[in-house]
């Protein structure tokens, strides 16, 4: 038996099991996945990171290049697969957890691939992995393409005519940015946008919120609650200037469809022939079968990823403790605090 599984080799997952290779624990990492850094690989051909090289390090490497640059999400899965070749990090693919749950102490996870039974488990599955799409999706007509930002790759996969993007997200607004350059583009969001430049002084914003202490802010600080509050700015000026050339236009937010038509919050409504959903994700477990994880609204109970369970760990939630939480420059922090509360229960014996 596995002292402990951490779930998804993803980035968190990988953080956290340089941590517990440290300390010579006794683990195995599980993940659905055919190989090391699919979740940037699956993500769009032209995704370039707003995160500068330099703030995309695990524990333990860096990420080769000029520092203040910004890689390429190619850059990020070869480096993903150099930490997990460096740190001999031991991973099973193809077993997609589909049952945990909590006996007598142990964890019991149902896999694709049989149980496995585990003194802790380290849940690393990732924020970003049920697509939220509102209902009213499927009363669209069959005929308007319409895809998740997550299934977006390049404009080739869209039929002709013109595109509504939904979410002024991030991802939202390069994908739109993306589509103007070739057709007739609309960008639906909910609220107004604050636009944040990439470089400054030729140093990367990131180098700026380290040195302005902003990426140390805690969840539960004022600061914290006021960043969380606002949301995240767009990184980068290409929006603000398509939308100056006019190649894109605003809309604000969508609140039905029906056949080929979709309605926005102020009653104005245009007719469309494609639609990339960029409205986010839930954060859902429907595989953990613990009840007194969740509160009465689902959400996990935790203080910087160690739940009331014992021995139940999550890595890689957004704001688990601060900012960079599910990015790559802040992850390797949280695996680190969470790896001494495991040790330490383990030393005292407490979990065994
Ligand atoms: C479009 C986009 C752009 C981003 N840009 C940046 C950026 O510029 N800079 C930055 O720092 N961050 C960025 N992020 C945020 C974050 O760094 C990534 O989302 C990153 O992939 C999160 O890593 P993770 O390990 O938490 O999750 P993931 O990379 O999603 O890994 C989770 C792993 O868990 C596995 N898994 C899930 N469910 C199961 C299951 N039931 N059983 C077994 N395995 C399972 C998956 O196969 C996957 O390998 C971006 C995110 C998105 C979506």
């Amino acid at each position: 038996m596995y002292d402990t599984i951490v779930i998804g080799a993803g980035q968190a997952g990988l953080a956290t099991a340089f941590y517990l290779k440290k300390i010579k624990h006794n683990f195995l990492i599980i993940d659905k996945g055919k190989e090391v850094g699919e979740s940037w690989m699956n993500r769009y051909d032209s995704l370039v990171l707003f995160t500068s090289r330099m703030y995309n390090a695990l524990p333990g490497l860096t990420l080769e290049g000029e520092m203040q640059g910004f890689p390429t999400k190619n850059e990020i899965v070869q480096y993903l697969k150099r930490y997990v070749n460096k740190y001999e990090l031991p991973i099973q693919f193809q077993t997609e957890v589909v049952k945990v749950q909590h006996q007598q102490g142990l964890f019991v996870i149902q896999t694709n691939q049989g149980v496995i039974q585990s003194k802790k488990v380290i849940v690393a599955t990732g924020a970003f992995q049920s697509p939220r799409i509102p209902s009213f999706s499927s009363n669209i007509s069959k005929d308007v393409f319409q895809i998740h930002s997550t299934q977006y790759k390049n404009p080739s996969q869209l039929k002709e005519g013109n595109v509504l993007v939904v979410g002024g997200g991030n991802s939202g607004a390069q994908i739109a940015v993306e589509l103007s350059r070739e057709r007739e583009t609309h960008l639906a969001i909910s609220k107004k946008i604050t636009y944040l430049p990439l470089v400054i002084q030729k140093k990367s914003i990131f180098w700026w919120f380290d040195k302005l202490g902003i990426l140390k802010v805690s969840t539960d600080s004022f600061l914290g609650k006021v960043i969380q509050k606002k949301g995240d700015p767009i990184f980068g000026y290409e929006m603000k200037d398509a939308l100056k050339r006019k190649e894109l236009t605003l809309n604000p937010r969508v609140i039905n469809g029906i056949h080929n038509e979709v309605t926005f919050e102020d009653q104005t409504t245009i007719k469309v022939q494609n639609i990339i959903w960029a409205t986010g994700f839930h954060s859902i477990y429907p595989w953990l079968k613990i009840d007194e994880l969740f509160n009465a609204d689902g959400k996990i109970i935790h203080h910087r990823g160690v739940t009331n369970v014992k021995g139940l760990y999550f890595i890689g939630l957004p704001w688990q403790h601060r900012r960079g939480s599910a990015l790559l420059q802040g992850v390797g922090f949280d695996a680190e605090f969470i790896i001494k509360h495991l040790s330490n229960l383990t030393t005292q014996g407490k979990c065994d």
